[in-house]
């Protein structure tokens, strides 16, 4: 008897022990869907689905496909940052393929057809509509939180700076989604004393100059940018300036015009990123504009090249001839 009561005492102890670390491994994953020139972000939390923007309006089917593939069957959250078809138009497919909860958007008029789709597709189909104003808080999931930042007072003069900024933190992990919100609103933010401080950064308004000016750069101080770019758009996002300020900077750049959808998962201690794309082998050898070493591709060093400072070789002796020498880590041939 007295065994049997330790026995089950040590039993229920063991599984205490057992479900907290299962708890532990939960999961938060981010999808950053390579939607062309646009934004479109998936997050999934142990129980919830959240999408915040949709791409243009030609990325919808897209964007349904990637989220039916992940076993996506209702969202219960849908941000759209603001009116702009590159962040609302995908969302009208999407609001048609899937129940949705809640849309949070800046609630401000724009007068396109896309936006008067899209607001009476939320009309239609009874979703629960709340504007998103600087201040709120939602509890997503056991420690996962999101904040926004940002708007306080939106207008529809300049859509860009009505934009939903938001923060989602897990743990020592966390992701400030800014939109396409350009300096003035990132003052602002400063100013309001917004917490910033982000692990990731989805680069504001396409890697434009327009946004992530230094002073907000700094204060966010991610290890980590995703820029959410179409392939030769005719802004010409990402600017070179904003590229630099980065790299400036140390952080790691993703771009989805080069690495198509990137993936990131995070147990809220550390975070794993993957890419859709692997930089593809152009030539026998690979340099960095920013040294004067030569490497053999899977060189260690090599893999560490930002990919806007890759620079191919076919040949030694053209490497030779850029004014490249052999890397002393993979050593490759010198003639
Ligand atoms: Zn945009
Ligand atoms: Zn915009």
């Amino acid at each position: 008897m007295k065994f049997t009561k330790k026995f089950l005492l040590l039993l229920f102890l063991f599984c205490s022990v057992f479900s907290l670390a299962l708890a532990c491994t939960d999961e938060l994953t981010v999808h950053f869907i390579d939607v062309g020139q646009g934004d479109s972000v998936l997050i999934q939390t142990p129980s919830q689905n959240i999408l915040i923007d949709g791409g243009e309006r030609s990325a919808g089917p897209t964007v349904v496909k990637y989220l039916q593939d992940q076993g996506v069957n209702k969202l219960d959250l849908v941000i759209s940052t603001h009116p702009h078809s590159d962040h609302i138009g995908g969302l009208i497919n999407v609001l048609k393929a899937f129940p949705v909860k809640e849309v949070i958007d800046p609630a401000i008029i724009h007068t396109t057809k896309t936006f008067e789709d899209y607001l009476t597709l939320i009309d239609q189909k009874n979703i629960i509509f709340t504007p998103g104003r600087a201040g709120m808080h939602r509890e997503l999931d056991d420690g996962i939180s999101m904040f926004i930042h940002h708007p306080t007072k939106p207008s529809n003069a300049h859509l860009n700076d009505a934009s939903i900024v938001a923060r989602i933190e897990f743990n020592q992990v966390s992701f400030l989604f800014t939109g396409d919100a350009e300096a003035i609103s990132e003052m602002e933010m400063l100013s309001n004393d917004a917490v910033l401080q982000s692990t990731i950064l989805k680069v504001g308004h396409h890697g434009s100059t327009s946004s992530t000016s230094r002073i907000f750069l700094d204060t966010v101080d991610p290890a980590v940018a995703i820029i959410m770019v179409g392939t030769e758009n005719k802004y010409n996002h990402p600017h070179t300036e904003i590229i630099s300020r980065l790299q400036k900077n140390k952080v790691d750049i993703y771009q989805t015009d080069l690495h198509g959808t990137i993936v990131v998962s995070t147990d809220g201690k550390t975070y794993n990123i993957k890419t859709e794309h692997h930089l593809e082998t152009e030539g026998q050898f690979v340099g960095s504009i920013k040294s004067d070493k030569y490497h053999y591709p899977n060189c260690e060093n090599a893999k560490t090249i930002q990919p806007h400072n890759l620079i191919w070789f076919s040949s030694v002796a053209e490497a030779k001839k850029a004014g490249y020498k052999p890397c002393g880590g993979c050593k490759p041939p010198s003639k």
